[in-house]
């Protein structure tokens, strides 16, 4: 914990202390090294944050990456619903009196993926807890989950400006942030207050991927923008940061979600890696 060179920020951080959780105050995994810690954000719940991060995640498994997702979405966690793994339960061990280790689940494509609901005995159980509460156990679910040897940690982040959100980006060794949001919320001041907030930390933003951008008309393949005039370039523009992709309505998407098979349907579809081709 107290050595710098595992950490994904090394090359990033002003810091001129020996780094670790004690000097730049950034946490490091204890059971791993990552390469890349990404977080996805929204503005609010709802976008398709979770549906992105996890196209994003298979997307880049496809391309021969080693990746894990961390679901920080605590009372609304639904990536182990998109990777399938909903009826698995993560394996907990203890250390000591106070101390677990976490074992993520793998998917099918090969993510590990750890998120409350596959700590939880039942995924419909809700989780009751107060804020510091959440925001320790989010704190324990990035340091001792085993990891091992990844290119990219992708994190669910809790949607706004909580508390929670503000703990995930002082203290997680974030190498970038991706924002997502629909055509109409684009605009709102929601989005900008996530995005002032990051360059307060500060953290590095990649950009934008607006989802629900349009849809495909099924007759004659025009796409069709149903929820703003104003094209998705115009909006990044407007937010001050690069547009990473648009990505349509794709109720084969929303099928395969409700299925438990989305993972599968991005691997197999080339559409979402040519929309992130590029990006990694
Ligand atoms: P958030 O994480 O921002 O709360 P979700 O990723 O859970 O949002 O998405 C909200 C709902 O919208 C889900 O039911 C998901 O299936 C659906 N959805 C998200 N993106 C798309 C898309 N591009 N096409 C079709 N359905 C989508």
């Amino acid at each position: 914990m107290s050595d710098c060179s595992t950490c994904p920020s090394k090359n990033k951080c002003s810091s001129k202390d020996t780094v670790g959780s004690q000097g730049c105050g950034k946490l490091l995994p204890k059971y791993g090294t990552i390469k890349n810690v990404i977080g996805i954000i929204s503005g609010k719940g709802g976008v398709g944050k979770s549906t992105v991060t996890g196209i994003l995640a298979s997307t880049l498994r496809k391309k021969g990456y080693k990746v894990g997702v961390l679901d920080a979405d605590i009372t609304g966690p639904s990536m182990p619903r998109f990777f399938g793994i909903n009826d698995k339960r993560a394996v907990i061990e203890p250390i000591d009196e106070n101390n677990f280790k976490y074992n993520p689940v793998e998917s099918k494509g090969g993510t590990k993926v750890l998120s409350m609901n596959l700590l939880i005995p039942k995924e419909d159980d809700p989780v009751v807890w107060r804020g510091p509460i959440v925001t320790s156990v989010l704190t324990q679910l990035f340091t001792d989950t085993v990891w091992g040897e990844l290119d990219y940690l992708l994190i669910d982040m809790p949607p706004g400006t909580s508390d929670i959100t503000l703990t995930v980006m002082q203290s997680f060794p974030i190498t970038e942030l991706i924002i997502v949001s629909t055509p109409q919320d684009m605009v709102s001041m929601i989005v900008k207050k996530v995005i002032t907030m990051a360059k307060k930390m500060p953290l590095q933003i990649r950009g934008v991927v607006e989802n629900m951008s349009y849809i495909v008309c099924p007759g004659c393949d025009t796409k069709m923008r149903v929820f703003s005039k104003k094209s998705a370039e115009e909006h990044a523009e407007y937010l001050g940061i690069p547009l990473l992709g648009e990505l349509p309505i794709n109720v084969d998407l929303t099928e395969a979600l409700e299925q438990g098979i989305a993972e599968q349907y991005v691997m197999d579809n080339d559409l979402y890696s040519l929309i992130f081709e590029g990006l990694y």
